[in-house]
């Protein structure tokens, strides 16, 4: 017997230590539940309590904007679109990658919405307009976050949100 197979053996007697054998049919036992009875709900809590959405980003949607202008808003917030620069992170663009419309940088979702001149421009007058304290944005929740400063009553957050999410949209749609 070799010596891995002796440290085989011996690390399976180990797990047998203190296993008591007794003569009777195998059986399959569900210990997801309290009960030991099989549920799909049990399985399905077991599979959830493993998965970590901490730093999943969750987008409370403006229900006065079309739904696709919400999902784009979304999924740019996640940075899920299409982008040049995230196209040629993926070898499905091989052209040049600079914003179109300043000409300078990559054209990620960051610089669209956080780094471009043009469009720090526009979130500016978008906080001028709706009196909002000034803000910096590093990532495109924090344009999303602009709507919840205090003092605003529900229709005018909802309104100023509406107009974010709008500005977000035309502000990629005016790139391409
Ligand atoms: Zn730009």
């Amino acid at each position: 017997m070799s010596t891995q197979e002796t440290g085989e053996r011996n690390e399976l007697m180990a797990l047998l230590n203190g296993m008591i054998v007794v003569n009777r049919p195998d059986r399959w036992v569900w210990q997801g539940a309290k009960e030991n009875v099989f549920s799909v709900k049990d399985v399905k809590k077991f599979l959830e309590k493993r998965k970590d959405y901490t730093n999943r980003y969750f987008m409370e949607w403006c229900n006065w904007v079309p739904k696709k202008c919400n999902v784009f808003v979304w999924r740019a917030a996640i940075d899920r679109i299409p982008t040049k620069g995230a196209l040629k992170n993926r070898n499905c663009w091989n052209g040049d990658t600079s914003h179109a419309l300043c000409g300078e940088g990559s054209e990620t979702t960051k610089h669209i919405f956080c780094e471009c001149e043009i469009f720090a421009r526009v979130w500016h007058f978008i906080s001028c307009w709706s009196k909002s304290a000034p803000f910096f944005v590093f990532d495109v929740s924090d344009i999303l976050e602009l709507y919840k400063q205090q003092g605003r009553g529900k229709t005018e957050a909802m309104v100023i949100k509406g107009i974010i999410i709008t500005s977000v949209v035309l502000a990629r749609c005016s790139g391409k």
